[in-house]
């Protein structure tokens, strides 16, 4: 197995869960851009946004409400956070397997760099 969040998921390299159940998990970023910056991960392997199919929406849509549960969780509801998912070279992905990222904690600039 080669792919970094799938080995964290299998428990064979350590993670700082913050969230587990049957289709995904939730951990802190070890490179953390904001004082809250935590990354929702499905437990399926999926290397890309481009790879989705219509049988993954229920999938991402609960991704993005476990965000908001985990925003809500630390106090960041009301203040703000923001929802990435970054995909291939140019938007940055370096780990090819989607995540959610959830940033929260300071004023986030628009447009991103
Ligand atoms: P991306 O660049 O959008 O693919 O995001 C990958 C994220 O994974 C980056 O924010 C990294 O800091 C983070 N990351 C890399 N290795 C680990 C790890 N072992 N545990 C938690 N987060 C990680
Ligand atoms: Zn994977």
């Amino acid at each position: 197995m080669d792919c970094l969040f799938c080995r964290i998921i299998a428990g064979q390299i350590p993670g700082n869960f913050v969230h587990q159940d049957e289709t995904m998990v939730a951990i802190k970023d070890v490179n953390p851009q904001a004082p809250l910056h935590v990354l929702i991960i499905p437990r399926r392997h999926i290397a890309t946004l481009n790879d989705l199919s219509v049988e993954d929406d229920a999938l991402v849509g609960s991704l993005f409400r476990r965000a908001a549960a985990i925003a809500k969780e630390h106090g960041y509801d009301e203040r703000g956070y923001r929802t990435v998912f970054n995909t291939n070279g140019e938007a940055g992905q370096s780990v090819f397997h989607i995540h959610l990222h959830l940033l929260a904690g300071r004023g986030l600039e628009w447009p991103p760099g």
